[in-house]
């Protein structure tokens, strides 16, 4: 019996590294394998190895983008190739792995929450809709242009992507973001409450948190509210919905982005809960860390700020003030009588709640 050879058999032997151009003579070819081929050979790409991005896994290192980037206008064959390469697979099973670990902690609920990654001039890798984030496949991921037009993939696009793509389309130094909605940073996004700063240094030197005002998900308003932030914030609060967080380096970073916002969230929710003031790091302290961020090459709006105002958190409704002391009053020395009456009180307040 003669071996039939289908589109999918093709992508596979160019996924592997495999030249298509030698294939038996006796064989039988779908008309879509039979068009890809042609397509291919149209353009000269019959060889695995010069076919954008279709490298094979060599040596445990990551799977290298194609030299010369692809865009939207390549043909629709070298498009599917692309889709198929070793670059694609691997980032679609990165994208996999961080949808579990949203999953996981409780990040997204039902089919919520979508992840993409720019892989091209004005191309992405995105999330299907309405598939769970912590039980996708990579055959299930999706290339769209950076209009939102999808291109390859047999499950339709996130309805959200316009928001990813708009963030790309404005940050040029965006290379992927992670929406969802994890419950206490959410929280703060309901109440309309942007976290307070100078307090935990892991927030300082890798978030820098914006909060956009609501607008239905997935409209081309909301992803403009947003993409307007992307300049100097890599986290963004979306009013009443949820967050999305962006990364120059990689999907992981941009999940990263997550998990030490929610941390931070949860954490200072428990600091205002104790029945101390919240103490602060001083400004002189906050800005040792913005210098390493700004070393990261990760965005803050306060960069260049004057020291007195780095750590404003009049909004924050727990009453953390600037720990700034205000000029002229510095060489005062603290009133060991005020103090020791502080003291007493707070220590009364602290008997009356613990009793
Ligand atoms: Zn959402």
């Amino acid at each position: 019996m003669k071996q039939v050879i289908s589109l999918k058999d093709l992508q596979e032997r160019l996924r592997e590294g495999k030249d298509v151009g030698a294939l038996p003579p006796d064989i039988i070819m779908t008309p879509s394998a039979r068009d890809f081929l042609n397509e291919l050979r149209a353009n000269g790409n019959l060889k695995a190895k010069v076919v954008p991005g279709s490298s094979p896994v060599t040596g445990g290192k990551p799977p290298q983008a194609p030299g010369r980037p692809m865009t939207s206008k390549n043909s629709k064959a070298e498009l599917e190739a692309f889709f198929h390469s070793a670059y694609c697979e691997n980032l679609k099973k990165e994208i996999c792995g961080i949808g579990r670990r949203l999953w996981e902690r409780a990040y997204v609920d039902g089919n919520g929450g979508n992840i993409a990654i720019r892989v091209g001039e004005d191309l992405a890798l995105c999330t299907p809709t309405l598939v769970s984030k912590g039980f996708m496949k990579p055959d299930d991921m999706c290339l769209v242009d950076f209009e939102g037009n999808q291109l390859c993939g047999q499950k339709k696009r996130t309805s959200e992507i316009l928001m990813h793509l708009q963030m790309m389309k404005r940050q040029p130094r965006h290379l992927a973001s992670v929406h969802c909605h994890p419950p206490y940073a959410t929280g703060f996004a309901v109440a309309g409450v942007q976290p307070p700063t100078c307090m935990v240094p892991e927030f300082e030197v890798f978030a820098s948190v914006a909060v956009a005002p609501y607008r239905t998900p997935g409209t081309p308003e909301m992803g403009k509210l947003v993409a307007d932030l992307v300049d100097k914030h890599n986290v963004i609060l979306m009013a009443n919905h949820g967050v999305v967080s962006w990364s120059h380096l990689g999907v992981e970073d941009a999940y990263f982005k997550m998990e030490i916002l929610e941390a931070y969230c949860r954490t200072i929710l428990v600091a205002s809960q104790l029945g101390r003031p919240v103490q602060t790091m001083n400004p002189a302290q906050l800005q040792d860390l913005l210098k390493i961020k700004q070393g990261l090459g990760i965005p803050d709006p306060r960069y260049g700020l004057k020291e007195c105002e780095l750590c404003d958190n009049d909004e924050w409704r727990p009453g953390v003030t600037c720990a700034v002391t205000p000029p002229g009053a510095r060489e005062v020395p603290p009133d060991p009588e005020a103090e020791a009456a502080v003291q007493i009180i707070t220590d009364q307040i602290m008997a009356k709640l613990k009793g």
